[in-house]
């Protein structure tokens, strides 16, 4: 296969890049047509028109859509029912930040002239000289990926006999934003698993691989991926004049000081196969108090930027609520402190104050208001829910929040309290740990196509476990376990109504996930490039290969 594919990679690739497909914008939807087109004069989608079609999106303002084209191998005499699929999106981030070259950003050639002219660092100086890297938006996430693909999927049509198994080629919008191309996609995984009894036993994703530091000589293949979470804390105070300080609990001092529990903890990396998660990072902390007073806040709301490997959402709760205690006991211990010298200073007795750590779930929560006012509690939440998604643009965020508050409001119980809930997006991790039968063949076949290309290139090939950028790969598998599943869903208050999943779309797939990338250097950047003799040839090769192993045609 690899013969037939490998001169058309490169073509591709500027064929692709030339093609604006910005995500959220039309042009994600020009691009899936050509990638359609260009497949379909293949003789083989003419001959099978039924596996060559679009999945829309629903209700999109773009009308965005992906391609998706299915070649089903008649090699052996029972037909394999084992399916690989080749996963890629087909969007790119913005131009802006091309500034006076934005006109340039697709076109290599010119833009590779233009940057001649431009001050760079001394290593992009280098490449550019070089004549080794192609620049421009999309030339390296991800366009050589599916260019790939596509070559792969043309290569496997033109000879369906002398493929054993299926190759399913996904090429979708949207991935830079909300992953809305995949999760739309995952439904016609679903229709084709069924209508042709399709075997899935493995994606293969080639989006971008890079650099993991300065200097780094390694070339990576990753088996799994990271996931995230976005877990975020609704904390509410005991307001206060500022004259009697002592006598409220300022919810600033405890988002602080829960800030400084978690954010960049190395106790919460998420370690597996000796591979670390970054820490969790903030991504806002807020007073919710509006304008100026002497009146201290209310409440405050933080939440956190949370990566996995392993930990699934109920442990990652469980371990965030310790950490909530701790912060809020500390609190309280320095309030104490504060507060003993103050009265000692100030000649007045000293009382200890009155308050203690408590921290919910917003579950917990949800589950104590229930029982006290009943149907109430749903009917309101519904109610503010319909108000609340009148504003189509309304942050997903910003929904979550308002519904905790509003269940916070119903509790009888006014002391102070944090509540630890999750907003939406839902990035599931994928653990190839290798202890399935599909787990086990592609970490087989990986290593095997690593050990026969190595060789070959003066490239050191690296397999790691975990994807490290948040990609559509997370929607390739999650939990079978309804109870972890539960445990998301019930600290999920945007969930169903303004985010969901497709989790038994996923399910159905449910399978170990690899990412053979092309490499290069600064995606989302300016400097945006692809390095020619990896992506054009070590990559197709790794590609076609790994396929080869996992569907036994070696
Ligand atoms: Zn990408």
């Amino acid at each position: 296969m690899l013969a037939g594919i490998k001169n058309r990679i490169e073509e591709y690739t500027l064929a692709l890049t030339k093609i604006p497909s910005i995500v959220n914008s039309e042009g994600e939807r020009n691009i899936a047509e050509f990638i359609h087109d260009k497949l379909f004069e293949s003789p083989y989608f003419k001959e099978n028109p039924d596996y060559l079609f679009y999945q829309h999106i629903e209700n999109d303002k773009y009308q965005r859509k992906s391609v998706i084209a299915l070649v089903r191998g008649t090699k052996g005499r029972d037909y394999s029912t084992d399916t690989v699929v080749l996963l890629g999106h087909i969007d790119t981030v913005g131009i802006e930040d091309y500034g006076a070259l934005k006109e340039l950003a697709l076109n290599p050639e010119e833009l590779q002239n233009a940057l001649k002219n431009v001050e760079l660092s001394a290593e992009v100086r280098k490449d550019l000289e070089s004549g080794d890297w192609f620049f421009g938006r999309g030339i390296f996430d991800m366009k050589p990926g599916i260019a790939a693909h596509m070559a792969l999927i043309e290569e496997a049509a033109k000879k369906p006999e002398e493929l054993r198994g299926n190759l399913l080629f996904l090429g979708v919008p949207d991935e830079e934003a909300n992953s809305a191309g995949m999760l739309a996609a995952l439904k016609a995984v679903s229709i084709l698993k069924e209508k042709y009894g399709l075997e899935y036993i493995s994606v293969i994703d080639t989006d971008y691989m890079t650099q993991r530091y300065e200097g780094d000589e390694e070339k990576y293949i990753y088996i799994g991926t990271v996931g995230k979470l976005l877990p975020c804390f609704y904390i509410v105070g005991k307001e206060t004049h500022v004259g009697q300080a002592f006598e409220g609990l300022d919810p600033n001092m405890l988002a602080s000081e829960l800030l400084m529990e978690i954010n960049l903890s190395e106790e919460l990396c998420d370690i597996a196969d000796g591979e670390s998660t970054v820490p969790p990072i903030s991504l806002r902390q807020q007073d919710l108090k509006e304008g100026y007073s002497v009146q201290t806040a209310h409440s405050a709301n933080l939440y956190f930027n949370y990566a996995t490997h392993s930990q699934e959402p109920d442990e990652v709760l469980e371990k965030l609520k310790t950490k909530a205690i701790k912060a809020f006991s500390r609190v309280i211990e320095r309030l104490n402190e504060n507060y003993r010298i103050y009265c000692k200073n100030s000649s007045i007795p000293y009382r200890e104050l009155p308050w203690k750590p408590k921290v919910l779930t917003y579950k917990e929560l949800y589950d104590k208001v229930k029982e006290k006012i009943g149907d109430r509690l749903d009917e309101q939440i519904e109610q503010l829910k319909i108000d609340l998604l009148k504003d189509p643009e309304i942050d997903d965020r910003a929904l979550s929040l308002r519904i905790v508050q509003l269940v916070q409001t119903l509790n009888p119980d006014k002391d102070p309290v944090v509540i630890i809930y999750y907003s939406p997006p839902y990035y599931p991790h994928v653990y190839v740990k290798g202890d399935t039968e599909k787990d086990k063949k592609l970490l087989n076949a990986v290593s095997n196509a690593v050990e026969k290309v190595k060789d070959k290139y003066p490239y050191k090939l690296t397999i790691k476990k975990f994807y490290p950028y948040i990609s559509d790969l997370s929607y390739c598998r999650i939990t079978e376990d309804e109870k972890i599943i539960n445990s998301l869903i019930k600290n999920m208050p945007a969930w169903p109504d303004k985010y969901s999943l497709p989790v038994e779309d996923i399910r159905n797939l449910n399978v170990p996930v690899v990412n053979i990338g092309s490499f290069g250097k600064d995606a989302h950047k300016f400097t945006e490039r692809v390095h020619k003799h990896f992506s054009f040839n070590v990559m197709p090769e790794l590609l076609v290969l790994t396929v080869e192993e996992l569907l036994n045609l070696v």
